[in-house]
């Protein structure tokens, strides 16, 4: 049954259950949206059956309008998490900051966390720690 606009459903219902994998990309950069500054996001959470399939499709800019914003701004991603689930377990893991569950992400906090008490730098603190992990 085709939703009401004709188009084909390009991943599995919510409620299928089909098992896949959730997979997080930590962004080298924040990606520039047409969105303000501050909700520019860093990190891409997606579930897939095929995982190969949808990560080669990413390196080629496709399966989300981040990656090809990601390319046409030169930001490089590297995939940080994988776990198999379906899509419920996905929505779940959406309602929490993928900030807070990316290693690279955790690296950082841990070191501005043993530096002096200084605001932590979010954006300079990634672009260092990303360059090197790249
Ligand atoms: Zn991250």
């Amino acid at each position: 049954m085709l939703p009401p606009s004709g188009r084909r459903p390009r991943t599995a219902p919510v409620d299928s259950g089909v098992m896949g994998h959730i997979y997080t990309v930590h962004f080298s950069a924040r990606i520039k949206t047409t969105a303000p500054p501050r909700h520019w996001p860093q990190h891409y959470t997606g579930w897939t059956a095929g995982l190969e399939a949808r990560l080669a499709a990413h390196a080629a800019g496709a399966g989300s309008v981040l990656f090809r914003l990601a390319i046409e701004q030169g930001i490089t991603w590297e995939v940080v998490d994988v776990r198999p689930g379906d899509r419920n377990r996905e929505r779940a893991m959406k309602q929490s900051s993928a900030t807070w569950r990316c290693p690279v992400c955790k690296a950082a906090r841990m070191a501005a966390d043993q530096g002096d008490d200084s605001e932590w730098q979010e954006t300079s603190t990634q672009r260092e720690l990303s360059t090197s992990a790249v």
